[in-house]
């Protein structure tokens, strides 16, 4: 991208549900060790629906570990986790994955390779067979692949089993949806169809999403705000436009600055 396609087409800072008062996902705090070493260090970030936050730093700088702990699959040290008003996580409580309401997506997205595409999509779901019939019918037109419901995965390309699992993390209705590096194991010919696939039915859906990346590119495509992490804190956040504008620091511009 260039200087003037950055935040192409993205709403303005503050645009986001103006009226409403509490964020989807609301973290405060967030902190995490492992053996003494702290990663990830008083996190806060805060995503309204229909929201893309990326949380964009070079590797290891502690994305999938804040990433893991909003979604319940790592305990905290510190800090507290809202999701739609309710305290997922804070001192002495620690809701499981299942009961947050999230959706993840990560790179190695694993569809059950027993199942049919339509059984993939399904599995989350409760309730009467008619209504998950049609939430996965509707899902599987959405991400353009109607008529691929009854065959396998193998079946599939990597771009295609990559929308199914979307579908699949979408059928639940979550509340927040996390995406740890979903487009890293894609070729380059169809990152960006699926990277705009996505956005569009994640806006659609008003998700509230946490979309971890080491690539600036990325995030500066897909983000409404990016929090730029560098040694477990956040460094800067704000949009995409902002932050390649105005960096915090000559480490910050230097990230940025391989951006073709
Ligand atoms: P990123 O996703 O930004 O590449 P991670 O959150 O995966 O970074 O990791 C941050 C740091 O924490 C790394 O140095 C990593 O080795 C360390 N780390 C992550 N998980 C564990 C763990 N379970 N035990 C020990 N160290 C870990
Ligand atoms: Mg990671």
């Amino acid at each position: 991208v260039t200087a003037k396609d950055i935040g192409k087409g993205k709403a303005e800072p503050g645009q986001f549900e103006a009226g409403q008062a509490v964020p989807r996902l609301e973290v405060k705090g967030l902190s995490r060790s492992f053996a003494g070493r702290a990663v990830v260090q008083d996190v806060a970030l805060s995503v309204a629906p229909g929201q893309v936050t990326c949380l964009l730093g070079p590797s290891g700088c502690g994305k999938s570990t804040t990433l893991r702990m909003i979604a319940g699959v790592e305990t905290t040290d510190a800090g507290e986790i809202w999701i739609d008003g309710q305290r997922m996580a804070g001192p002495g409580l620690h809701l499981p994955p299942e009961r947050r309401g999230i959706g993840m997506m990560f790179q190695d997205f694993a569809l059950f390779p027993h199942l049919t595409v339509a059984q993939n999509v399904s599995f989350g779901l409760s309730g009467p067979s008619a209504a998950k019939a049609a939430r996965v019918r509707d899902l599987l037109e959405r991400v353009g692949l109607a008529s691929f419901a009854s065959k396998h995965p193998h079946q599939l390309s990597g771009g295609e089993q990559q929308r199914i699992a979307l579908a699949r993390a979408l059928a639940p209705r979550p509340q927040v949806m996390l995406m740890d590096e979903p487009f890293s194991g894609l070729d380059n010919r169809l990152r960006d169809g699926i990277r705009d696939a996505t956005l569009e039915i994640l806006k659609e859906e008003r998700t509230a999403v946490v979309l971890v990346t080491h690539e600036p590119d990325e995030a500066m495509r897909m983000a409404d705000e990016i929090a730029l992490m560098r040694g477990g804190r956040i460094v800067q956040s704000g949009a995409p436009y902002n932050i390649y504008n105005a960096p915090v620091d000559k480490a910050a511009a230097a990230f940025f600055s391989d951006i073709n």
